[in-house]
């Protein structure tokens, strides 16, 4: 009281476009009777208030705690200025083109919100009406074709609002205020279901008849918000399997979706950390110990689960029919090519495979996977980053301007510069794949147009024959080779923000180094300028090259061999009796005249070659398998004991260990101890290397990074240990340690070295 009132300017920075968060401020301004303005720029929202200090601080406290879900306030600033007088609230569009540039940020896709799914039992135009989304919640990188983010440039632009419709868009106090792709029963895209030459268009005995089939052992392929899946009840193999024959060549653990968090507990563990992340608004597939022993079909014989809560009214409606709790949601990718999103061609493909295939009259302009997520020590981190993610930017505290980075080969994304943000790509998969190419080709092209983004400089893997490299080398622009771990490690610095040296940790799988050979077990040290490889895993030779990471049995002769000679043909072990002689002197053979076998010092296929070696996974039918079995037979997490290595000048041998492993094998011990033998040895090997870095270089900081890191015990292991010495440990939150970080580190190492 008596207090004057002063005018204030709030600048909101963050994920706050295409969320709803202009009309979330108006609505509160109200609530609080303030008058002044709402604007929305590409700097952030900014705010001008007449208000007390009091109201002011109140005002900003209830932005930041009530803020709408998908929104990611990441600082609000608050700066008195020179009076003004406002005549109400309300939204302003600045047409001060200089402070003004375009809007240019996209927001991911938003799981259906608890409002909405009220909405579609209760509202009368919206009775089951199953594409029902509000300005919190639906569908949104999805449909977008053009920026700015107006129902004119998504694909509900065909689809006119009803007179309904139209009062809720036009309504600021309304929760469908400029949600562009509101509709609902008498204005909106509908499902469609085929089967067996019939359309059914009822949404009611649509869902009725997916329940039954699901309850009957049946398999349905559905639309879901960036492809199409299969799906079917978890609990029965045959109709899991019958989806295995229709992907093919995929023995992949598959997904799972249960009703609610109810029927999640019962099939999986989950403890806070793992539930926040499902229940999140993003809803990724997160990797939970199962509770249930689920068929094999199902599990794959993993001892965890992908687990999943329902994001679209549909898998709400679904559940509410359905007598299954748990049902497999698994991408309609077919042996390796991109998830299907084409009505047509779903509908002509499954039609003879499936008992139903369920569409809906919204395109999907951009095509996104699930995102795949599990936690190390509560903290959540990404395997694939796509549905919900992409294409949020990742700020960076540099420039990287004009700069695409084509990413690497396998489990591809790539990324774009623009100004102090990174713009990673949703997951495109393996670019070997030739549709798949041609997604990552479109892709660019889309983010290119969407971000009006002209390449000035390409960063890409100094691996000549990954199709990224070559698409980069065609493009006749700018060219910067980056080495893939240094890649890795500069992935990992940037999406942490940090620009002084650091120790790099590289456990991961391939990359070409710079000497020629296979890296992939590396210590590194330097910037993103510069990095030293300071020591690595002693080189191996691969008989048989590419073949190794199908055959891991491969590398685990030719660890042997380096320690036993051809003695080794004498051990007594299961690998050397399953393998067969006559098989392994061809290897040798082969290793001994240096016919295809390159040299590798690569951490990934060091586990592979210890599974293979324990006979834990001899040949591999997906893409790191022999690492994720050997994780899987560790049961308790309290043996301390490790195997032996040495270090000879910068190379870390592990012979002793080899011959340790081999006579615990003789000895009849059990795998799950073995294996964490060897985990142990991963993480002694790393903590050791990290203090004499440390030590040598005045240096405390370190980046973990490498597709290895996706092993949550030996993650979660080496970050407390390090954290306890007293470094400072840098991990991956933001984008995968995989090689779907790479384009991260290509532009950050491209950025510098163009500046140079
Ligand atoms: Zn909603
Ligand atoms: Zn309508
Ligand atoms: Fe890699």
């Amino acid at each position: 009281m008596g207090e004057s009132l002063s005018t204030f300017k709030i600048r909101i920075i963050g994920l706050v476009q295409g969320v709803g968060f202009r009309p979330f401020v108006y609505r509160i301004a109200l609530q609080n009777s303030l008058l002044g303005t709402v604007d929305n720029r590409n700097d952030g929202v900014i705010i001008e208030i007449n208000a007390t200090k009091n109201q002011c601080d109140k005002f900003v406290y209830q932005i930041d705690n009530q803020a709408p879900q998908a929104s990611v306030i990441e600082r609000i600033e608050i700066n008195e200025i020179p009076n003004k007088q406002f005549p109400d609230f309300r939204i302003i569009k600045s047409d001060n083109n200089e402070i003004r540039d375009e809007i240019t940020e996209v927001s991911p896709d938003i799981a259906v919100c608890d409002a909405c799914i009220e909405d579609v039992k209760s509202q009368k135009h919206r009775i089951n009406y199953l594409l029902t989304n509000c300005t919190h919640c639906g569908p949104r990188f999805t449909i977008i074709k053009q920026l700015p983010y107006d129902r004119p440039n998504t694909t509900m632009a065909d689809f006119k609002l009803c007179e309904i419709c139209h009062d809720e868009y036009t309504n600021v106090m309304d929760r469908r205020f400029h949600a562009q792709p509101v509709a609902c029963n008498s204005c909106g895209p509908i499902y469609k279901l085929y089967s067996n030459g019939n359309i059914e268009t009822n949404v009611d005995s649509i869902i009725c008849e997916m329940a039954t089939i699901i309850d009957n052992g049946g398999i349905i392929a559905v639309k879901g918000v960036g492809g199409y899946h299969i799906v079917c009840s978890a609990l029965q193999s045959e109709a899991v399997n019958r989806i295995r024959a229709i992907k093919q060549r995929d023995a992949k653990p598959m997904a799972v979706m249960y009703a609610n968090e109810d029927a999640l507990l019962k099939y999986a563990y989950a403890d806070s950390s793992q539930l926040e992340l499902l229940n999140s608004w993003r809803r990724p597939i997160v990797l939970l110990k199962a509770k249930y022993k689920f068929h094999k079909s199902v599990s794959s014989g993993f001892t965890t689960v992908g687990s999943v809560l329902p994001y679209m009214p549909l898998h709400y409606a679904l559940f509410e029919q359905c007598n299954s709790d748990a049902i497999v949601l698994t991408s309609a990718n077919i042996a390796g090519a991109p998830i299907i999103i084409d009505d047509n061609i779903a509908v002509s493909f499954f039609a003879d495979k499936v008992d139903a295939v369920i569409t809906y009259g919204r395109e999907i302009h951009n095509r996104v996977d699930d995102s795949v997520a599990y936690t190390v020590n509560n903290s959540p981190r990404l395997i694939r980053r796509s549905r919900s993610f992409a294409p949020s930017p990742i700020r960076i505290n540099f420039d990287v301007d004009g700069i695409l980075a084509v990413g690497a080969e396998l489990v591809n994304t790539f990324c774009l510069g623009r100004k102090k943000q990174a713009i990673p790509s949703q997951h495109i998969g393996d670019l070997k794949n030739a549709e798949t190419l041609e997604f990552y080709q479109e892709s660019i092209e889309r983010y290119s147009d969407l971000f009006k983004f002209k390449a000035r400089a390409i960063a890409c893997d100094l691996h000549p024959d990954y199709m990224s490299s070559k698409y980069a080398a065609q493009q006749n622009i700018e060219l910067v080779k980056v080495q893939h771990h240094h890649a890795h490690m500069a992935s990992c610095m940037l999406e942490n923000n940090i620009s002084d040296n650091v120790i790099g940790i590289i456990l991961d799988g391939t990359g070409l180094g710079i000497d020629g050979n296979i890296w992939g077990g590396e210590f590194l040290f330097g910037d993103y300028s510069n990095f030293e490889r300071i020591s690595h895993f002693s080189y191996i030779p691969l008989p048989g090259g590419d073949m190794v990471t199908k055959e891991p049995w491969r590398t685990a002769i030719s660890y042997l061999y380096k320690v036993y000679g051809r003695d080794l043909l004498d051990l007594d072990i299961p690998l050397i009796h399953e393998i067969g002689k006559d098989k392994i002197s061809f290897l040798i053979a082969m290793i001994e005249k240096g016919i295809n076998s390159p040299l590798s010092s690569s951490a990934g296929r060091l586990f592979d070659a210890v599974a293979a070696l324990t006979g834990i996974c001899i040949n591999s039918s997906f893409h790191a398998e022999a690492p994720m079995r050997l994780q899987d037979v560790i049961t308790s997490e309290n043996i301390s004991e490790s195997y032996s290595y040495s270090v000879d000048g910068s190379t870390i041998n592990f012979d002793i260990m080899i011959q340790e492993i081999v006579s615990d094998l003789s000895n009849n011990m059990e795998l799950g101890v073995i294996s964490q033998k060897f985990h142990n040895t991963i993480i002694a090997v790393s903590i050791n290397m990290c203090q004499e870095i440390s030590m040598t270089k005045g240096c405390n900081k370190v980046v973990l990074s490498g597709g290895v890191f996706q092993n949550d015990f030996l993650s979660s292991k080496l970050e407390t240990q390090l954290t306890n010495k007293g470094f400072d440990v840098y991990v991956h939150n933001k984008v995968p340690a995989n090689d779907a970080g790479i384009s991260l580190g290509q532009i950050a190492i491209a950025a510098h070295k163009l500046r140079n």
